[in-house]
């Protein structure tokens, strides 16, 4: 069944690109509402953003959204890892600003108040998506791909030469449980050298030890260092997790990568959808899945002002 939370909830903190304080309210929302953004600094007709692969707008370090009047949200996620991972199908996410907060740089401070705040299914069966074919993108660095599965498994492989990163690699089938355990209290990172240029760039204007690993050559720059010894790649599943969440359905593949990162896997998921013989939608709990017309619309549609 679909699911939302029980009650409101809200955090306050810091956007690590823009460095910008933003305050976010989650609110339960109704079935087959999905996950939407809603802008609270903007007019009221041009506030919504859907949590879709429709709505990405490519760009670098992060996953932003943008609706089709050109209103975005910035690093989402970490936030859409949280409600994948904790099976949230539908939440209003209000924000004052354009960026989700860092945090602490992993989903913990996301799952943790909407865990206390209370999950509940709903009247509505939840659609997933099975993955049918094998597809694959790949840039100069490396490769993300799909590969059919029963399950949602994420093995995530990365390499930073001459570092204390180096290659590292994590296979996990996502459960609710996994996902806590072993997924969503790991911390994004960056490599010292790179800091200046990002924020010459005007990235990381928010970013910190407090919310992000600094890797300098073989020493980790945090005093009380990792969280585990594989944190690295952890956090890029934790990623990936929430970048394919723009499904907008649930999906059953396997998902592989190789030194990916948000571009890839927000090409993989488009990809996906581009070719209907790449995917079927069923019905959870069907026995004999059956096809139905895919719910997956833009902020545009009629529909989905209705949904809302
Ligand atoms: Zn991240």
């Amino acid at each position: 069944m679909q699911q939302t939370i029980k009650k409101n909830v809200i955090i306050f903190g810091v956007g690590v690109h823009l460095g910008k304080p933003v305050r976010v309210n989650i609110k339960p929302a109704p079935a087959d509402h999905g996950i939407v953004f809603k802008r609270l600094d903007v007019d009221d007709d041009k506030s919504l953003i859907k949590a879709n692969f429709k709505n990405i707008l490519f760009g670098e370090l992060c996953t932003t959204l943008t609706n089709d009047k050109g209103v975005s949200v910035k690093t989402v996620e970490h936030l859409l890892a949280a409600f994948s991972g904790l099976g949230i199908s539908n939440a209003l996410v209000e924000i004052d600003n354009e960026e989700i907060p860092i945090l602490d740089g992993s989903a913990i401070k996301f799952v943790n108040p909407l865990v206390k705040a209370g999950i509940c299914k709903q009247n509505s069966p939840l659609d997933l998506c099975s993955v049918k074919k094998t597809i694959e993108v790949k840039n100069k660095n490396g490769w993300v791909k799909f590969e059919p599965s029963s399950d949602l498994k994420l093995t995530v492989e990365i390499d930073y030469p001459n570092t204390c990163i180096g290659k590292q690699k994590f296979s996990l089938k996502v459960t609710e449980d996994t996902f806590q355990r072993e997924l969503c209290d790991n911390r994004t990172f960056c490599l010292k050298k790179d800091i200046e240029d990002m924020r010459e760039r005007g990235y990381a204007l928010g970013g910190s030890l407090d919310n992000a690993i600094v890797v300098d050559g073989f020493t980790i720059k945090n005093q009380k260092g990792l969280r585990r010894k594989d944190e690295f790649v952890r956090h890029k599943m934790l990623d990936a997790l929430g970048d394919l969440s723009l499904s907008g359905l649930p999906l059953l593949g396997h998902y592989i990568s190789f030194c990916g990162g948000h571009r890839l896997n927000n090409q993989l998921i488009i990809k996906l959808f581009s070719d209907k013989s790449n995917y079927e939608n069923v019905m959870a709990g069907n026995d004999n899945p059956h096809k139905f017309v895919n719910k997956n619309f833009t902020s545009s549609d009629q529909n989905y002002s209705a949904a809302i």
